[in-house]
């Protein structure tokens, strides 16, 4: 009877979260991120040759539960949340993290990235995050970066290939869900780019995730020659995406797949012209959470805007201080640019100007 009517509540809420966020396409203001990055342990099993967060992980810094909940209930314009780390499913309280922002915020759309070494675990919390979170939306992006071979020795883990995989058809079975989703992510690297597009055939025909991303190096990786990859593979999904555009079917796939498309176009004209596209909401609309509490405004510049200890574990008090407006206007001003795919998202979706355009160049090119 409760969940009955968690559910008709949540159905309201989901309504009047879309006609808030149309307001912030038009005004930029708000008294937090609409979209929060949230490094909730530096732990990590693997020991990844593309990690660009290899520097930090494995400290014993993260932030309590108890100090988790504080922020939370200080976050009142955040919809989405992506979890990440470290490992996020090493937290023995990644559950009760998540439900503090389901409880706290109006966020009802989560994203969880995962290395899928950890199977029992990661299908333990996904299940009893929804079932203490009903209606919200949970999104496993598991990390595959190649075949056997390829994936293993990026990830530096013997038998990671075969973990991930296991916990992809896991996570499958709990698809009966219509809130939860799952993702292959793959990340090009000068190892496993000539294998990507069979690569990228396979998890389509073979393991048919409900999404699957490429993505490009962040930041200074712990190998550095795995940032030395050639845009022309990247380009080759780039077309076999954009077949797919035509083929989808429903409104909100053929929707998803579009932003998908016009994102990586952003990607290839940032790199080819090697300058800004586009503004960045960053400090304005999005920012980062360390696992010690600092935040950015974003995973790649590295000055933090403050710690969150210095602000009594307020978001709002933070975001609005002077130090992240000065940064927001700075990131603006300078033109700053990146291929990040998580915060070009929201910079394409509330951009309209930019939104509209996208458009009409992909109705002539369809
Ligand atoms: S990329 Fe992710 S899984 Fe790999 S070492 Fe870094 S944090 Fe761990
Ligand atoms: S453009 Fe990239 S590096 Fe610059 S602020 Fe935005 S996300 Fe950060």
């Amino acid at each position: 009877m409760e969940h009955r009517i968690y559910k008709v509540r949540f159905y309201k809420m989901k309504k009047s979260n879309y006609l808030r966020l149309l307001k912030y396409v038009f005004f930029k203001k708000t008294k937090g991120p609409v979209q929060l990055i949230h490094f909730v342990t530096s732990k990590c099993n693997a020991k990844c040759e593309h990690c660009f967060y290899w520097k930090n992980l494995n400290k014993n810094n993260d932030l309590t539960l108890k100090e988790i909940e504080k922020i939370t209930k200080t976050l009142p314009e955040l919809y989405l949340l992506m979890i990440s780390g470290g490992e996020p499913f090493i937290r023995k309280d990644l559950v009760d993290i998540t439900y503090s922002y389901f409880k706290n915020t109006p966020m009802r759309k989560v994203t969880i990235p995962t290395n899928g070494l950890m199977t029992d675990k990661i299908k333990k919390d996904c299940v009893n995050i929804l079932e203490r979170c009903p209606g919200l939306e949970l999104s496993i992006g598991i990390s595959l970066d190649g075949p056997k071979e390829i994936h293993d020795k990026t990830r530096g883990v013997p038998g990671c290939f075969e973990s991930a995989i296991k916990t992809f058809f896991e996570l499958k079975k709990l698809r009966k869900n219509k809130n939860f989703k799952i993702s292959i992510v793959s990340t090009l690297t000068p190892i496993n780019q000539e294998k990507m597009t069979e690569f990228y055939r396979y998890v389509k025909n073979e393991l048919e995730p409900d999404v699957f991303s490429l993505n490009l190096i962040r930041g200074s990786p712990k190998n550095p020659d795995m940032k030395k990859v050639s845009l022309h593979y990247f380009k080759e999904i780039l077309k076999l995406e954009s077949k797919e555009l035509k083929n989808a079917k429903g409104f909100k796939n053929k929707i998803r797949n579009f932003i998908h498309i016009i994102r990586t176009q952003v990607i290839i004209d940032t790199i080819e012209k090697k300058k800004y596209v586009l503004p960045c909401y960053a400090a304005l609309l999005t920012g980062v959470l360390s696992e010690s509490g600092k935040v950015y405004p974003c995973e790649l510049l590295t000055k933090p805007i403050a710690d969150i200890k210095d602000f009594d574990y307020n978001f709002e008090k933070l975001w609005e201080s002077k130090s992240a407006k000065d940064y927001s206007k700075f990131i603006i001003n300078t033109k700053c640019f990146c291929t990040h795919e998580c915060f070009l998202r929201v910079n394409i979706l509330f951009n309209f100007k930019f939104l509209l355009k996208s458009f009409l160049k992909q109705l002539i090119r369809i």
